[in-house]
Order: C-alpha cells, then structure tokens, then sequence
C-alpha cells in the first residue's frame, strides 16, 4: 500500500473491516488491489449528494486510488468470466443429458440457504463461483504472476453491496494454499464510511478509469447487479455460442422489472429453453418446491436473495427503498447500452485470460480455478 491513513481515536472499529483494510493500505510491503461489484457504483453517489441511482464510476475509482489502493479492478471483469464458465456450463447441462434446471450460484445468501434447506438438490446449483469469488483466484495466479509480485505480498479487497459476501469469502473453496483470495470484504456503507473518515469531497473528485488487466467489462457485467441480469448476461452467450451466429437483440427485456418471478421461452438451436428469475428467498422456495420434487419446467433458474437483486442488496445505504432499488437497476441497464461491448465473451480482456492461462471453458485449468463446490451442512464461519 502507498497510504498513510491512520484512525487514531479507533474510531472506525465495529465488525466492520475498514480498520483492517486501512492497516494494509499503511504496510509498504503489501500490494492492496480493490474490486468493486456492479451495484456499489449506482449507489454511493447518493451519500454523496449526487442524487438516487447515480452513476458514479469514475469518481468512485478516483477516491479507491486517493484512499491508497494501488490497483482499482472491476468486479463486472470476474462477472464477465463467471457468464463465460456458467454459461458454458449450462450448455453442456443441456447438451449433454446434466441436471437442470441450473440454478445461479453468486448470491452467497441464496447458497446458504440451499445448502442448509435443499441440501439434496445441490447437483443443481451451478459450480461457477461467484464474480467476485473468480476475480480472487484470477488475481492470486494470473495477476500476481502477470504483475511479478508474490501472491502472499498481495491484498485483494472487494467492496460488496452485501454482507453475506463477507462469509462468503471465508469459504474454504475460495483460496489456495490456506489462503483466502480475498482477504477483505467491505460494504457499500464501509465504503461510504471510509470515504467521509477521511474527508474526501466526493461530488468534486475528478473520474478515473479502472486499471488493467481485470478492469475491463462488458454491460452484461454491468447488469449483474440487478434481478434478472445473470440470466440476460448468461444468454447472450448461450445463444450466440449454441446457435453459432451474431445475436441480433440481445435485450432480454422478459427477465427484466420487479415482479417477484419472471419466465421467458427460448429457442435455442431448436430447443425451446425456459428460464425463470426470482429475487427474495420467498419467491425462490416456490420455484424450488418443484425443484425438488422434479417436476420445475425451467432449464435454468436466476435467484438473488434481496428485494431487487444486488441493487437493493444488504450492504447498501440503509433504508434503501424500492424507488431508490428500480433508480439503480436502471442506472445498471444505461450502463449496458452506453458500453461498446455488451457480451460478455467480447471482452478482449477475458479472452487473452483464456489464451494465456486457461485454453478454454470449462477446461481442467477453469475448473481448478473458478469452480467450486456445496455442502449440505454449511461450514461454521467466522466474521
Ligand atoms: Fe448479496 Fe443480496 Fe446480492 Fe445476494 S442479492 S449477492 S445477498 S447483495
């Protein structure tokens, strides 16, 4: 780290992790690299004056660097590369006789509650790890070797819209070596509280791009952080590679809004493929009552664990309310249709990862690296 920061008074304390984060961003022998997940970029702004729903991307890396960060990544990058090994996979689920339907597997939440409630069904959970989860294991091998620094000598922290991603990171599926990928998780309002700590005017900072090479993305990364976006990011690939051609419309406007449970139909290299997305735990228990007992219709199945996916997720500002949620989510959809690449297997960034260190999807070298597994009985975690 590069930063001089101290908390004298202690101030910042609680169970929180920004005392931590602010210790490694002092110790001259550590390379402190942050990843920021979809959702924390339309919601900061607000405590910042900047008005619901913000974009504040540009500001937000910019106060990342003056905090001391010496590398500002992108989460929608690990996004980006959780579609290609999901997408992939769910495609050879269906080519090939899997279990379907698929269900998504980056909302920690959701995977909790399945290995505590489902714990028979887990075969149907997609072994993906989350994009968060993808982006540690890149930058513990690919990064540190690409960046010539010792893994052990590098911090990743990940500033998350959800609390839950703070267990999340202590799974043990998530590292290498008794080492975790990612060492800290902070909220959203960690974030915030940061940036006030230290007396940063956030409206007045200037913008600043992400840094290279895990900060480029494409909008189906962006989208991730609202309901319904995993499952239109994963189609746009799945349809494009299945049917081998260029996808024409690829705003998949049906798993889009608000409404508790949304279904679309597809064909997909003449195969109609259902897919359903749900956001709360409640609205997922009744698709997995028919989950369970083998009779879902669905293929493939997008669930996230609060009110409006990650937008309106656990670690944001409190008292998000669901006008706040649908300013974000369509700040995420802007997002999308302002970059110039919205599939996820555009991504140049992503497709050098592949040449130069994992030859393909689903190849031992992915599978290694970005895919996990379940337990019916959930491991004891420590915060
Ligand atoms: Fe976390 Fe909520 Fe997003 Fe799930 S939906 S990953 S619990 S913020």
């Amino acid at each position: 780290g590069q930063c001089t920061l101290v908390c004298p008074t202690g101030a910042i304390v609680e169970r929180d992790a920004t005392q931590r984060v602010l210790r490694a961003l002092q110790d001259k022998s550590k390379h402190v690299i942050v990843q920021v997940a979809p959702a924390v970029r339309v919601a900061l702004g607000d405590a910042f004056g900047l008005g619901a729903g913000a974009i504040a991307t540009g500001q937000m890396v910019t106060a990342l660097k003056l905090l001391g960060f010496d590398k500002v990544f992108d989460t929608n990058f690990g996004a980006d590369l959780t579609i290609m090994e999901e997408g992939y996979e769910f495609l050879d689920r269906l080519q090939h006789g899997g279990v379907l339907p698929m269900l998504t597997s980056c909302c920690p939440a959701w995977v909790t509650y399945m290995e505590k409630e489902y714990g028979s069904s887990l075969a149907h959970l997609s072994s993906a790890k989350s994009p968060m989860g993808m982006f540690g294991a890149v930058a513990k091998t690919y990064y540190a070797e690409k960046a010539d620094i010792p893994a052990k000598d590098i911090v990743t922290v990940a500033i998350m819209p959800c609390t839950a991603k703070k267990a999340e990171a202590q799974r043990t599926g998530l590292g290498r070596g008794g080492q975790p990928d990612i060492d800290y998780v902070l909220t959203t309002r960690e974030l915030i509280k940061l940036i006030k700590y230290v007396g940063l005017t956030f409206r007045d900072l200037p913008e600043s791009p992400f840094d290279s090479p895990l900060g480029e993305a494409t909008g189906a990364g962006a989208i991730f952080g609202a309901t319904g976006g995993v499952m239109e990011a994963a189609l746009r690939t799945v349809v494009e590679k299945a049917t081998g051609k260029p996808l024409d419309a690829i705003e998949f406007t049906a798993v889009r809004g608000l409404e508790g449970i949304r279904e679309a139909s597809l064909d997909i290299a003449g195969r109609t493929v259902r897919v359903a997305v749900c956001h709360t735990l409640k609205n997922a228990a009744k698709l997995m009552a028919a989950v369970r007992s083998g009779t879902s219709p669905y293929d493939f199945i997008e669930v996230m664990a609060c009110p409006g996916g990650c937008a309106g997720g656990g670690g944001q500002p409190i008292g998000t309310r669901r006008v706040v949620t649908a300013q974000r989510i369509a700040s995420l959809y802007e997002i999308d249709r302002s970059l110039p690449r919205r599939k996820s297997h555009e991504n140049p960034e992503i497709q050098k990862l592949y040449a130069d260190a994992l030859d393909a999807p689903l190849s031992s070298k992915a599978h290694n690296l970005l895919h996990t597994t379940y337990q019916a009985v959930p491991p004891a975690y420590t915060f």
